[in-house]
């Protein structure tokens, strides 16, 4: 392989090639629209798109794209060649300044929640200029938003970008009550932790449940699981480096700083995290990040799996969010400093954080619930469905020590003032119980567990950015009027303290007793995404989102209509899967081997009339029970497939499916796997647990 700083970024245009390939003026042109937020006018962008056109070529790319990020959390992507025709039967290679600015993708079937039927039916794409183009297999991929003729935004990357600016209007507002008159910009800073599973190609290609759902929906499990932790951190098998060596050339060609690759805790499970960069830049990192694991998998002769939950009984993933706030001048505004005011102005971050997570929790738990999530949230392997935070010991003890002007300890002083004392030091809590926390704070940074490992990042960053964004926009509001700025701030910090610790726990989500104590403080715990799902559209939440202009009531309210309607064709897709692997595969291999006992009990008999042959009965009966149940079950949930069509809203449906269709389910996968558990092994129509979980 060659030197990494020499392969790093090749396949980017960015700052670096523009510089290269750029006038002076117009490389200057463009990155100053890029930092003011405005539109790259129509001559600078001609000559971007031309330099862009010659660097991609030269790399021998013959198409371009413009790559979006549609409501399926997917990337999406339509090519176009560069060609251009001449009069003499011959083509050059054109690219311009149009095309790089605006598409019109015919995007008519991606989701939309009703939008595009209301209003135009086409959708454009708009060139993204703050993430760099970048090319993949011979294209030019260009990042953009996606929205309809109307206006509305269909994708994850405008309301990320909206909510980006919100943020940094309203930190910059109290960057400047400190004082802090340099900083001219504040971004969010975002580094994804990425689970995901690795199984053999051929193997999987066995197993119709992997194929069409990405989850094996049966599964005896096997007599070895991750009970022995001998996975969590263990040497990497030789396949596996391969493949990951592979994958950090290829992400490292494409600018993305993937830093730590490591085996996490079930069999055949790993994790990728890269070093943090700005909220955009991560979300659209992450989702190449996700589609060049799926494709560097496959020639290693591998498929990797990014479900959820793709195994019962072993850990499902998910992928932690790392996030903080940065300036354009390096300030890390999560970390608590050294002196009095840096303390301060931590606090007041810090406590903007608190506030936001209390009075949103539910916006939080919202964007995190998919058919494929629930498997993990409360399942005692990720963080339960209550949000609450973390914040270690001994910062709580601090600020209950600030709210209730108590000594600190053993400090001298009376009590403390923001501002003028500086904080106590606090060591960074490593305890490995903050594992089990929603949302916890590591020293200078918040890490949010509760997304599954398929989502796409943006929508948990869409809501911290916009609730931070508006308790910042409150306490900006007072305190820029404040007579005693101090005093002020003070009384700010202990109030919202006092009325929202609430919020804050440090002890082990898994254990009941804090489900029981988070009733009690009146947190909500929506354990399935039809509970979660709806309090999306709550008119606070709606009220919120409107005011900072991140999304209006129809893009909401057609989100929320696109993620129930997901929840139920996932579970719909599953259910049909499991009636066609039960009918065609489970019951012929249970017959088959029906068939066998029963020549055995035949065959001995015959040649023994005196034996009762008691153990070949009892194993044909038993195994008849067991496919008498899997053959009443496959006809009920047919039957209440057919009745799903019936239900009225996408709240109903998603509530039938929740209630009718994965019990059943549930019913189906118990009988078949007991079956597994008692047929031969050469009967059996797929590979087992046992085979896939160790297959690499
Ligand atoms: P660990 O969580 O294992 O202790 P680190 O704290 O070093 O490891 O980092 C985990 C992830 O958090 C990495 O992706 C890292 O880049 C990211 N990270 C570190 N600092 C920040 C920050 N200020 N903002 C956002 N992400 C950060
Ligand atoms: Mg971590």
């Amino acid at each position: 392989m060659a030197k990494v700083e020499e392969i790093f970024g090749t396949m980017v245009f960015n700052d670096f090639t523009m510089k290269q390939r750029l006038p002076k003026e117009t490389f200057k042109a463009f990155k100053k629209s890029v930092s003011e937020g405005k539109p790259v006018a129509r001559d600078i962008a001609n000559v971007v798109a031309n330099a862009m056109k010659d660097w991609a070529v030269e790399k021998g790319a013959t198409h371009f794209t413009h790559w979006f990020q549609p409501m399926t959390g997917i990337t999406a992507e339509k090519h176009d060649s560069f060609i251009s025709p001449l009069d003499n039967g011959r083509v050059i290679m054109e690219f311009s300044g149009k095309e790089l600015i605006k598409g019109e993708p015919d995007a008519s079937s991606f989701p939309s929640g009703g939008l595009r039927a209301t209003f135009e039916a086409r959708g454009y794409t708009a060139w993204d200029p703050t993430s760099y183009a970048f090319i993949k297999e011979n294209t030019l991929c260009i990042p953009t938003v996606f929205c309809s003729y109307g206006g509305e935004v269909l994708d994850k990357k405008t309301p990320l970008l909206r909510s980006m600016d919100v943020i940094n209007v309203q930190a910059l507002r109290i960057l400047r009550l400190f004082g802090n008159n340099d900083v001219t910009h504040v971004t969010t800073t975002v580094g994804p932790e990425q689970e995901y599973f690795l199984v053999d190609k051929e193997l999987y290609k066995k197993r119709k449940d992997l194929r069409f759902t990405g989850r094996t929906l049966f599964g005896a499990k096997p007599p070895k699981g991750q009970e022995l932790d001998d996975h969590y951190f263990g040497a990497i098998l030789p396949r596996v480096t391969e493949f990951m060596a592979d994958l950090d050339e290829e992400l490292w060609k494409l600018g993305i700083l993937a830093k730590t690759e490591h085996n996490e805790v079930a069999p055949a499970q790993h994790e990728l995290a890269p070093i943090f960069t700005n909220t955009n830049m991560s979300c659209d990192h992450n989702q190449l990040t996700m589609e060049l694991m799926k494709k560097v998998a496959d020639r290693h002769g591998l498929v990797c799996l990014l479900h959820e939950k793709p195994f019962a009984e072993v850990n499902g993933s998910g992928k932690h969010i790392n996030w903080s706030l940065a300036t354009d001048n390096g300030l890390n505004l999560l970390d608590p400093g050294r002196t009095p005011s840096e303390n301060a102005q931590f606090l007041l971050f810090l406590c903007a954080v608190i506030k936001g997570v209390d009075e949103y929790q539910d916006m939080l738990r919202a964007v995190v619930a998919t058919a494929g999530n629930d498997h993990r949230l409360g399942a005692n392997e990720a963080p339960p469905a209550v949000i609450s935070m973390f914040i270690g010991e001994e910062l709580m003890d601090i600020l209950e020590s600030i709210e209730k002007g108590t000594v600190y300890k053993d400090r001298v002083a009376s009590h403390m003032e923001i501002g003028v004392d500086t904080l106590p030091l606090f060591r960074r809590d490593t305890t490995d119980r903050n594992r089990t926390s929603p949302f916890a704070f590591t020293g200078n940074k918040f890490e949010f567990r509760m997304l599954g490992s398929s989502q796409s990042i943006a929508g948990p960053n869409i809501v911290l950015n916009t609730i931070v964004a508006e308790e910042l926009e409150q306490f900006a509001d007072v305190l820029e009027g404040a007579g005693d700025f101090k005093e002020t701030l003070n009384g700010l910090i202990r109030k919202t303290i006092s009325e929202h610790k609430r919020i804050i726990f440090n002890g082990n989500g898994y254990e009941d007793a804090w489900l029981e104590e988070a009733a009690r403080r009146g947190l909500s715990n929506y354990r399935t995404t039809p509970d979660a799902m709806p309090h999306y559209v709550d008119a606070k939440n709606i009220a919120l989102f409107t005011k900072h202009k991140v999304f209006t009531e129809v893009e909401m309210r057609s989100r929320c209509e696109v993620h129930l309607e997901n929840y139920c064709k996932v579970i719909r897709i599953e259910a049909l899967t499991m009636a066609e692997m039960v009918r065609k595969d489970i019951i012929p291999a249970a017959y088959t081997y029906l068939k066998r006992l029963s020549e055995t009990a035949v065959a001995v008999k015959t040649a023994c009339p005196e034996l009762d042959c008691a153990m070949e009965i009892n194993m044909l009966k038993y195994l008849r029970t067991l496919t008498d149940s899997l053959y009443v079950n496959i006809n009920r949930l047919e039957g209440i497939l057919t009745e799903a069509e019936e239900c009225g809203s996408a709240e109903d449906a998603a509530l039938y499916y929740r209630d009718k269709v994965l019990p059943v389910m549930g019913e189906l996968r118990s009988a078949a796997d007991e079956i597994e558990r008692f047929v031969g092994e050469k009967y059996w129509p797929y590979p087992t647990y046992g085979e896939l979980l160790y297959s690499v």
